[in-house]
C-alpha cells in the first residue's frame, strides 16, 4: 500500500504526488492532486484554448484574428464576441510599457566630438 495524500484542490485522499524540482515551498515538498482534479484541469486547459500575446484579439473557436483589436476598450471583457463566428470568449489586453530617452541636444556640451 503506497502513501496517501489529501489533494490540494479537493481534499480528496490520492496517492498522487508531484515533488517539486526546486525543494520544498512553503514547507511543502511538492503537490498532491487526485485524479479527477488533474483531469478537470487538463479539460479545462485545453478547453480554454488560450491564444496568448497575439498582436491581435484571436478566437479561441475558429482562429479567427480580429483586425480592429485596437479599438476594444475593456480590461476584461467576458462580453466579447467573434465578429467571425460570433462565439463569446474573454480578452485580456495586455499592455507592455516602454520608456525610450534621450538627451536633448540643447544640452549638449560645445566642442563635444563623438567618438
Ligand atoms: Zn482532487
Ligand atoms: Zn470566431
Amino acid at each position: 500500500m503506497s502513501d496517501m495524500y489529501a489533494c490540494d484542490r479537493c481534499g480528496k485522499p490520492t496517492p498522487n504526488f508531484v515533488p517539486w524540482t526546486c525543494g520544498s515551498i512553503a514547507g511543502k515538498l511538492g503537490y498532491s492532486w487526485c485524479d479527477d482534479c488533474e483531469e478537470r484541469f487538463e479539460r479545462e486547459l485545453a478547453w480554454e484554448n488560450e491564444q496568448s500575446e497575439k498582436d491581435a484579439i484571436t478566437c479561441p473557436w475558429c482562429g479567427y484574428s480580429d483586425p480592429d483589436s485596437w479599438e476594444f476598450e475593456g480590461e476584461y471583457d467576458d462580453g466579447y464576441e467573434c465578429s467571425h463566428c460570433g462565439k463569446p470568449f474573454f480578452v485580456e489586453k495586455r499592455v507592455d510599457i516602454t520608456y525610450t530617452s534621450k538627451r536633448r541636444i540643447d544640452d549638449m556640451p560645445e566642442g563635444w566630438v563623438a567618438e
